[in-house]
């Protein structure tokens, strides 16, 4: 295929893709049907999975032999709404304008997906060596769902590729790692009173202080903590209350609080030992809460945890990337993505897809050509580099 060619079946696959509106509560299931039509065509081996509802599905495809080893290629087919936004065009009818591709999902991440699916039927004519992988993921968006299923699939399997990039928007750049993003909703529940007799009745909003306190707490504590030489700004793990809501009026004991909140570790081990901490107050809390009332509680809901991707010192997935973009120093990104959960299965991971995070979630979110452009390129020199051999 000419360079021509493959432009011109990316683009024509992106719009395909970009007009199915898979927002990620409405599911990806549609999305992910057209490419697993597609990718079969190409002659690749797939399996799927989907989520409890059926409406979101996880799509795994290899092409090369059948052996171990290999690189994953690694995106998600679900975008963020666009209700509420101003777009100047219709944000599911892919509108190529000055060189740009305008609509939703275009750089985050539906141009890179298009690019690896336009690419498959040369990883098909190719002598590959090793096998490469495309991980087609649901829910990124809203915690990495998709990708949280996907990496235990993986294991459970015993699928173990050597190398993942996952195209997330770094306007092809190198990227080897962020801090982790992990949220949360705390509930207290106490008992409501009359505010002239605290004693009987257990204010969820006092309780509700105690915890921020300790949250103010332990963030210090992680500035401690910090690793030497932690690439990050800010430099340690961090943690923020976010939102603190509680009670009903001056003299009512108040019954329930509410607390959201978030932490951003540099390294897991931090967020082992938040939540460690954080246990520990609660069962100190909860006698005396309990002694006034059995049913008082203080309960922490994930909202979501997606893992950081750490900086390593030995990193094949990076190796990788520099061979083929040439790039000199690595960079990190402030975002939150699927990298994480490949490192954590043992898999090395980078981040290095087209167009930039600039554009993402935004009205009138567009892809440069020249960045698709750039994405053939790259995956063109990765057939290249499996034909050589193992990475
Ligand atoms: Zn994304």
């Amino acid at each position: 295929m000419t360079q021509q060619e493959r432009l011109a079946e990316a683009m024509r696959l992106l719009g395909d893709l970009v007009a199915f509106p898979s927002v990620s509560v409405d599911g990806n299931r549609e999305v992910s049907k057209y490419l697993e039509r597609c990718l079969r065509g190409a002659g690749a081996r797939i399996w799927t999975e989907a989520d409890a509802t059926g409406t979101k599905l996880n799509l795994f495809a290899t092409i090369g032999p059948d052996a171990p080893g290999g690189v994953i290629l690694s995106g998600h087919t679900d975008v963020v709404p666009v209700a509420d936004q101003p777009w100047s065009t219709d944000p599911f009818t892919l509108t190529e304008r000055a060189g740009r591709l305008y609509g939703r999902g275009t750089c985050d991440m539906k141009g890179f997906v298009a690019a690896c699916v336009a690419m498959a039927p040369e990883f098909a004519r190719a002598d590959l060596q090793v096998p490469v992988h495309f991980a087609f993921t649901y829910d990124e968006e809203i915690g990495c769902f998709g990708a949280q299923a996907l990496t235990a699939s993986l294991v459970a399997r015993g699928l173990r590729p050597a190398a993942a990039i996952i195209g997330e928007p770094t306007m092809m750049q190198l990227v080897d790692g962020h801090k982790g993003c992990f949220e949360y909703t705390t509930w207290i529940t106490g008992r409501e009173g009359h505010g002239s007799a605290p004693d009987l009745g257990v204010n969820a909003v006092e309780y509700g202080a105690l915890f921020i306190l300790k949250l103010v707490e332990l963030r210090a504590r992680l500035k401690e903590m910090a690793p030497a030489d932690c690439p990050f700004d800010p430099p340690h793990s961090t943690i923020n209350p976010g939102v603190l809501t509680g009670g009903q009026a001056h003299n009512v004991i108040p019954g329930k609080a509410r607390i959201d909140w978030e932490m951003r570790p540099v390294q897991a081990s931090d967020a082992d030992f938040v939540k460690a901490e954080l246990a520990q107050l609660v069962e100190t809390l909860l006698p005396e809460m309990r002694a006034v009332d059995p049913a008082a509680d203080i309960r922490t809901e994930i909202v979501a945890e997606v893992a950081g991707l750490e900086r390593v010192h030995q990193n094949r997935a990076r190796d990788l990337v520099v061979e083929l973009t040439g790039a000199n120093a690595p960079g990190l990104v402030p975002f939150g993505t699927e990298a994480g959960l490949f490192q954590a299965i043992g898999i090395p991971s980078v981040i290095c897809g087209p167009g930039s995070i600039a554009q993402a979630h935004k009205p009138d979110e567009y892809l440069e050509i020249e960045q698709l452009e750039q994405c053939l390129g790259f995956l063109s020199r990765l057939i290249g580099r499996l034909e050589r051999g193992p990475v």
